[in-house]
């Protein structure tokens, strides 16, 4: 069988791997539009931030090494259009400017997306960045020490506006971060902890500038100077754009049905309209566990790596869905760590579900460890179905590194568990670690009182 694999960031590399280890014999072609294989945007900011040296160190591939398995890898080749009837693809080489076609018994899409521009003037600008990919990588570790760089706006206070943030702030620079939503990281995290981080961005020389509009960008000399707001005009050396994503998918628009956000439309077995097309990541929306499957768009590498393996063993004739996921995601910002998924107070009514959270503060230790021992305050958010006290979602944040406990509640979403269930499920305890009662444990326990 020969499979064919576009795309070799998460979702193909995932593919690709899971096609060797169930069958090491399939005739497996893996395709790269970009000059550089499986580069993961996730490491992005430890190589900005230096404690990865090398850029081409992020990653977790490279083409010697799939070819030494018996993957045929193709770099600086792009494909562009499928031929359903006659199962091939056509490819172009950038690197000679030859096209040929490809036949394939089944063809697995990751393309992925790319920076979503903002439709103000400006844009073309330079030093008007973004950031992901390798390419970008290397330009905006660059700018990291540009002694002309002073001012550097971010435009999306989400994931990657924040680590942006965080690593031109840590390189020395004036940091401002606009944001349209009301709050910092507001689709990951309630009030009581984006406070909490608002005010360790603006203690660590970044300006938080939540509910404005980007006008545009003004420039001088060809750069970018300034970023105009309906609320207010920001001097700018750099201005990063981290405003969304959009799909890379036009080139499939007559072969494929796509939602009307240019998203492949994919079943549970990740099949595409077409027999024998699989599509996974970026590209393509998943199952929400909390809201019991209905389709959502989170696009992250997790949900990618999962989509990936499925594709691969129903393109080898294995029937196995795609369960549902949470939408689990980390980060750390200065001192603090913290990390989310499923539903919160603040996206609750977008996913038209009735909730009910519950706060608790614990110290993360008991509370004779001091402090300098690794001792600090959790904050751990709970949110339920009121109803039937199904667990729907939790964030977690602390100085302490606390962040794998949302794994746990991503679990208890996932097997449609009830506050009765972890208000005394079976956690250890070790000073070392934790206190008598886990924090999941007391958020539990605390609103089964709140819903009485
Ligand atoms: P992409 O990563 O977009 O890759 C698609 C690849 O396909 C590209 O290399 C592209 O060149 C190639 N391609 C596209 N079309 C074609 C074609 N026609 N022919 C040949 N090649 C083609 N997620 C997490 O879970 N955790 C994190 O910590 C995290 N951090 C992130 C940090 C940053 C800065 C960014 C930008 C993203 C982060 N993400 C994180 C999200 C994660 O990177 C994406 O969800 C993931 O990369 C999606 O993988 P993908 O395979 O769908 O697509």
């Amino acid at each position: 069988m020969k499979v064919i694999v576009v795309g070799s960031s998460h979702g193909g590399y995932e593919a690709v791997r899971e096609l060797l280890m169930d069958e090491p014999d399939t005739e497996i072609q893996w395709y790269e539009k970009g000059d550089f294989i499986s580069f993961l945007s996730c490491g992005m900011q430890l190589y900005l931030e230096g404690y990865v040296k090398n850029v081409n160190d992020v990653s977790y591939a490279t083409p010697e090494e799939m070819r030494s398995k018996g993957v045929s890898v193709f770099v600086e080749q792009e494909i562009t259009a499928i031929d359903p009837d006659k199962r091939t693809v056509h490819v172009i080489n950038h690197q000679d400017g030859t096209e040929r076609d490809e036949t394939y018994d089944k063809l697995i899409l990751s393309p992925g997306a790319v920076p979503a521009t903002l439709p103000v003037e400006g844009t073309d600008l330079e030093n008007v960045y973004a950031m992901r990919g390798r390419d970008w990588a290397i330009k905006l570790k660059q700018k990291t020490v540009d002694p002309d760089v002073r001012n550097v706006v971010i435009v999306g206070a989400g994931y990657i506006g924040i680590e942006a943030a965080e690593v031109f702030a840590n390189a020395g620079m004036n940091v401002t971060v606009i944001d349209v939503l009301p709050r910092m990281l507001d689709t990951y995290l309630d009030e009581e902890f984006t406070d909490i981080l608002t005010k360790e961005m603006e203690n660590n020389n970044v300006q938080a500038a939540p509910g404005q509009n980007i006008q545009r960008f003004e420039g001088k000399d060809g750069k970018v100077s300034k970023v105009v707001t309906d609320q207010g005009t920001y001097d700018a050396d750099l201005v990063v754009v981290a405003a969304g994503i959009k799909p890379n998918t036009k080139w499939l628009g007559d072969t494929l049905e796509l939602t009307s956000g240019g998203l492949i439309q994919i079943d549970d077995y990740l099949q595409t309209s077409v027999p024998d097309i699989y599509a996974i990541g970026d590209a393509t929306l998943v199952k929400f566990a909390p809201t019991d499957g209905k389709e959502t768009r989170i696009a992250l590498a997790s949900n990618a790596r999962r989509q990936g393996r499925f594709a691969a063993k129903n393109a080898l004739g294995y029937k196995k869905a795609m369960p549902s996921v949470s939408g689990s995601s980390a980060l750390s910002l200065f001192d603090y760590n913290f990390a989310s998924t499923g539903i919160k107070e603040g996206t609750a009514e977008t996913y038209g579900v009735e909730t009910m959270s519950t706060l608790v503060t614990d110290s993360y230790r008991p509370p004779f460890v001091p402090e300098k021992h690794g001792n600090a305050e959790v904050y751990f958010k709970l949110t339920y179905d009121p109803n039937t006290t199904r667990i729907l979602g939790g964030q977690i944040m602390s100085r302490e590194d606390v962040t794998q406990n949302i794994n746990v509640i991503s679990l208890a979403i996932q097997e449609k568990l009830t506050l009765e269930d972890l208000a005394y499920a079976d956690f250890f305890f070790q000073p070392d670690f934790d206190r008598p009662w886990s924090i999941l444990n007391v958020g539990a326990q605390q609103a089964l009182r709140d819903v009485e």
